[in-house]
């Protein structure tokens, strides 16, 4: 499994500013190189370097292998679409290669900018610590520069542990009242998270209405306090049902990533609870934790998990009268609403088992 992790690169101001002059460039070489193929019709990498490779390293004094990157960034990006001319915005990311970038251990990376190579310090946090611990990292990464901090997207490949062969999966499913409830019904209170979040929401207001630099402040502070909360939170949730899997000798069933925004429907002051990157974090989370216990991961179709009795099978929109509570109108099978989905999810991985993988 490929883990993408973003390293915090802790530039001087001289560094920065080789970084960000190395940005410029290199995508200045971009929107040229991009006018040369949009005008010529070459959207062939080979023939698109036989036709401008000098030029471009002429006219923009990029090193070999930027110029390559660079032709390869135009390509890339024409695939997707022919019609209308490219261009790249001067602070676009950069990528780099094993010629361009080196890791020395986990504390420096050595890059190649217009004006020579840097050794840069950089942080991995807590939980990238913890991804890398032991393993290294291969020199390519993108560069991207966000809110003025230089940032490396480094891939790390994690070991698929080995799979436990299982046909029996722990179900999970993703809500708000309750962040996760699994297929044994154990439920994970979103109360804690929720309730910050609503501290936080009502303290933004407040804030945001006197806009003062030091109201920007402590807001910006406050909402990363809170982020770090949702964090942990979910670091603890995907470890436990990693862990009960594995104790079990079970996989882990989830819906597809889709699904979740669609069925979860919330009204407009839940919407903002309902933050969708707190719920792909967690994905993410048991995902990597999953596949290093060797816990298979299988993702299953998301409709009507809700709605349909896991007893009879009865799919029914009466099923679930409230948010809260199933019953189900053919057999008359009830229980908590989200524990019943939790267990649908299970049951559809056991019968899509044959065709699916490790995730
Ligand atoms: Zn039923």
């Amino acid at each position: 499994m490929l883990v993408t992790l973003k390293v915090k690169l802790l530039t001087d101001s001289e560094q920065h500013s080789k970084l960000l002059e190395t940005m410029h460039v290199f995508n200045e070489a971009c929107n040229f190189i991009s006018q040369l193929s949009f005008e010529k019709r070459i959207f062939n990498k080979v023939k698109l370097q036989q036709e401008c490779y000098y030029e471009v390293r002429e006219k923009f004094k990029l090193s070999a292998q930027f110029v390559i990157r660079a032709i390869s960034k135009v390509t890339e990006s024409y695939k997707a679409n022919k019609k209308a001319l490219h261009t790249f915005k001067p602070t676009g990311a950069i990528v780099y290669d094993q010629r361009l970038l080196s890791f020395k251990g986990l504390e420096h990376a050595s890059i190649l900018t217009m004006a020579g190579r840097i050794l840069v310090p950089m942080i991995f946090g807590e939980y990238q610590k913890g991804v890398v611990d032991g393993r290294r990292i291969r020199g390519q990464a993108d560069l991207i520069l966000v809110d003025g901090v230089f940032y490396l997207l480094v891939v790390v490949e994690l070991p698929d542990g080995s799979p436990t062969d299982t046909k029996d999966f722990l179900g999970v499913d993703f809500g708000i009242k309750n962040i996760a409830v699994d297929s044994d019904g154990e439920a994970f209170s979103g109360a804690k998270v929720n309730g910050i979040r609503k501290r936080h929401a009502k303290l933004r207001a407040k804030l945001q209405k006197k806009g003062t630099k030091s109201a920007k402040r402590l807001l910006k502070k406050h909402s990363k306090k809170e982020r770090r909360f949702a964090t942990d939170v979910n670091h603890y949730i995907a470890k436990k049902l990693v862990a009960k899997a594995k104790g079990t000798g079970r996989g882990i069933a989830l819906e597809d990533l889709k699904g979740i925004r669609e069925r979860v429907t919330v009204n407009r002051l839940q919407r903002r609870q309902h933050n969708s990157w707190a719920f792909y974090q967690l994905r993410q989370f048991i995902q990597y934790k999953a596949t290093l216990a060797g816990v298979p991961v299988v993702l299953v179709d998301p409709r009507n998990t809700s709605r349909a009795c896991p007893v009879c099978g009865h799919v029914d929109k009466k099923n679930r009268l409230t948010r809260d509570n199933f019953c189900c109108q053919s057999c008359g099978y009830a229980g908590p609403a989200d524990s019943i989905a939790a267990r649908n999810i299970a049951g559809r991985a056991v019968v899509m088992q044959p065709d699916v993988g490790v995730a």
